[in-house]
């Protein structure tokens, strides 16, 4: 049943590639970083890898378990050449690295197919030379999905692999799994959690265990991820809620130190997801954590959904909300409420200040925190991962929400934004300067529609929201009068009668 939710998994492979002659206690790995244009975790670190091709499957791979594997480790050994120069096929040893480029300009043109030209040259594929250490799915939080095999392999002494930054990938470079494993702990780098589990695996050397290792967390045989830790101490939890498309998930999060622990919009009214998301708590009490509180961004049902479900189960918990969130829902008892500016201690190791934002727009009481040592926001549904904002009147207000966007915007050092939808953005300020560009592009064209002519939001979106199916033109009209109202304050419209507007002309 659950398997269903959400879009299907992809078939991928990744390539963990390891140096030739290595240090056999902290070995080094190619890691890249993922282009920043990326839609899909932009500015991530990686490992060399992507999609299955239709012709992965013509290749014969000596030795191979099956036929998936085959194409898996065909997929892996293409996508490596691809991506980083490296070709890990046999019966190439005499070839020169001018060989090796010109075959893979041969392949990026599209002049020859990979099983063409794998053939071409007699060169082949053997399943000894891929290490199976793990197949990982990616949680049902993202539009995106993949289900991938994950291969050691060892890089061939004279081929140095090398990304040309001007494609998926931005950079790539040799660096010890003890460095890079220290670099995410350090809050600098994000990457999603079978790269941190594979950074870690290796940091603890080339061992005879070493596949066993890697196979020893369930999640590397496909057991759906839970907890995602994009970076220490911020677990992302996502639980299935009844939210709006494309959507399944709202984010929970559990920001934990040593001593403490605050829960973050447990949204989900489902008896299942509530009880996943009590066990993995317990679990992090059971430790020696005392928790700090239930914190709910704003007043959104798939944000607020599993709160007296938490509190039942806990026995008891403090809530903290803003006073206009408060209000809004009768049903919970809100202990703290909270004001912008006010500051959250999570004391232990690392000991978390959160600062409060109160960022209207999406909802009157809306909060986001700010964490200034590892440059954190954790923004609620005002910047989300996945799929777009709504902003809905009288709750919704545009300038309000234009005004937050900027406050965020103006912080010093943000490095990543976790959002209410979706996976962790690591490209803060290019994904809000994104939000703003295009909500003033909506603007604009509103204004244009109704200079032209129309004047309630049912014709305008009929002109505006041309990209948008007929079944969300409900929810477009919301966010034309969101703008509307907006433009009504700034003086450039207004309304002629109840819900119809017009242009004030500057002779007006
Ligand atoms: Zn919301």
């Amino acid at each position: 049943m659950q398997s269903s939710i959400g879009s299907t998994p992809k078939d991928a492979a990744a390539v963990i590639l390891l140096r030739p002659g290595t240090n056999l206690t902290d070995p080094e790995v190619f890691l890249v970083r993922r282009s920043e244009k990326l839609a899909f975790l932009g500015g991530f670190h990686a490992f060399p890898g992507g999609q299955f091709d239709a012709s992965d499957s013509e290749v014969l791979v000596e030795n191979a378990a099956d036929a998936e594997t085959a194409t898996a480790i065909s997929c892996a050994a293409r996508e490596l050449f691809e991506e980083t120069g490296v070709l890990l096929a046999r019966g190439g040893d005499a070839m020169t690295h001018g060989q090796r480029a010109s075959l893979l300009d041969d392949l990026q043109a599209g002049r020859m197919s990979w099983p063409g030209l794998l053939k071409h040259y007699e060169l082949w594929l053997a399943a000894e030379d891929f290490t199976l250490v793990g197949r990982w799915v990616t949680p049902p939080f993202s539009a995106r999905r993949f289900d991938t095999l994950f291969f050691l392999v060892k890089c061939p002494p004279k081929q140095h692999p090398q990304v040309a930054g001007d494609g998926e990938l931005e950079s790539g470079a040799w660096i010890s799994a003890g460095d890079a494993f220290a670099q995410w702990q350090a809050s600098q780098i994000l990457a999603v959690p079978p790269v941190v589990h594979a950074l870690k695996t290796l940091s603890a050397g080339l061992t005879n265990d070493l596949v066993k290792r890697f196979l020893s967390s369930p999640n590397a045989a496909r057991e759906p991820i839970r907890r995602i830790e994009f970076r220490p101490n911020y677990i992302c939890f996502p639980v299935r809620t009844p939210t709006k498309p494309p959507a399944t998930h709202t984010n929970c999060y559990l920001i934990y130190t040593s001593k403490s622990l605050l829960v973050l919009d447990p949204g989900s009214p489902y008896e299942d997801e509530q009880l996943a998301l009590a066990a993995a708590i317990d679990e992090l009490l059971a430790a020696g954590r005392t928790l700090h509180g239930i914190l709910l961004t704003h007043v959104h049902p798939d944000h607020v959904g599993g709160v007296a479900a938490l509190q039942a189960h806990l026995g008891a918990a403090r809530v903290f909300a803003h006073r206009f969130t408060a209000e809004a829902l009768p049903t919970i008892q809100v202990d703290t409420t909270l004001n912008d500016e006010d500051m959250l201690a999570l004391e232990g190791d690392p000991r978390i200040l959160l600062w409060v934002m109160h960022t209207p727009g999406h909802a009157r009481g809306h909060l986001c925190l700010y964490e200034e040592r590892t440059g954190t926001l954790i923004s609620g549904d005002n910047i989300v991962g996945l799929g777009s904002v709504l902003i809905d009147p009288p709750e919704g207000n545009m300038r309000d929400y234009f005004n937050s966007l900027e406050r965020v915007r103006a912080l010093p050092n943000l490095s990543v934004i976790f959002g209410g939808h979706g996976p962790a953005i690591a490209t803060p300020y290019a994904k809000i300067d994104e939000y703003i560009s295009h909500r003033l592009d909506r603007e604009r064209k509103i204004l244009q529609a109704v200079r032209e002519g129309a004047t309630t939001p049912k014709d305008i979106v009929a002109v505006v929201y041309t990209d948008v199916s007929p079944q969300a033109h409900a929810m477009a009209e919301r966010a034309v009068l969101a703008h509307l109202e907006k433009l009504t304050d700034d003086g450039v419209v207004s309304q002629s009668s109840p819900g119809a507007y017009h242009a004030i002309s500057a002779n007006d």
